[in-house]
């Protein structure tokens, strides 16, 4: 184990990150309230894997990973929408992206020049990939080799608020990135965040992911970490 795994694996730091997500989350009752939630996230993981990153093969120009299936929470995609639909040519893009073939790696939407044009506001599922050669990247299957915590860390806190978010009775149910985005492009930067903090159902079954064998064992997960959030 390297130095910088140690030093997650030594402290409890998922677990206190899914906590305090839940507590902010649970809390948040504005759209500014949801972007400080969203902030606090952010500020938590990069404190928690800043000595990761210059172990990894990622950085400025490479974007591999921005061209498979991004799994993310509806709430997220109202970020990413606030924070990009008022760039130029978002909503061709978005469309684009939405109707090309799905079995084969698609651009996402936000990616422009091999750069993330929503890098601050994006998803846990994003903040969250990382790898150690570049070259497994590039192929087909992707990269076997990354740290599993700062993945595992990116997936607890987005866990903690889906907890506090689906006990509201908000909708939490996983979506593709590229096709969710494309139901909400039309709207003004605001709405869809407010109107899914309403309670309304934004994204049709077609942008939902199913819920694989993944996503079934990180709610395990959750549902049995769910007494130490509170
Ligand atoms: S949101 Fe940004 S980081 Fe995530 S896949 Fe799209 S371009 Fe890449």
């Amino acid at each position: 184990m390297n130095p910088a795994e140690a030093t997650l694996a030594e402290q409890p730091v998922m677990q206190r990150a899914a906590r305090e997500s839940y507590r902010v989350a649970r809390a948040a009752a504005t759209g500014e309230e949801i972007l400080a939630w969203a902030e606090t996230v952010v500020e938590m993981e990069q404190e928690a894997t800043a000595s990761h990153w210059p172990l990894t093969a990622c950085g400025p120009g490479c974007a591999h990973c921005c061209h498979i299936p991004v799994e993310v929470s509806p709430v997220e995609v109202t970020i990413l929408h606030r924070a990009s639909c008022l760039l130029p040519g978002y909503e061709e893009r978005v469309r684009a992206s939405a109707s090309a073939d799905a079995e084969g790696r698609v651009a996402c939407p936000l990616l422009v020049a091999n750069r993330c044009v929503a890098y601050a506001a994006r998803p846990a599922a994003c903040r969250g990939e990382n790898s150690t050669s570049a070259e497994e990247c590039a192929q087909p299957r992707g990269s076997h080799h990354y740290y599993g915590e700062v993945r595992m860390l990116s997936r607890s806190v987005i866990g903690g608020a889906t907890i506090a978010f689906g006990e509201r009775g908000l909708d939490v149910r996983p979506l593709l990135l590229r096709r969710a985005l494309a139901e909400v492009a039309h709207l003004p930067p605001d709405e869809p965040l407010e109107r899914w903090l309403a309670g309304e159902v934004l994204f049709s079954p077609a942008s939902r992911m199913p819920y694989g064998r993944r996503v079934k064992s990180m709610l395990l997960q959750i549902s049995r970490r769910k007494t130490q959030l509170t």
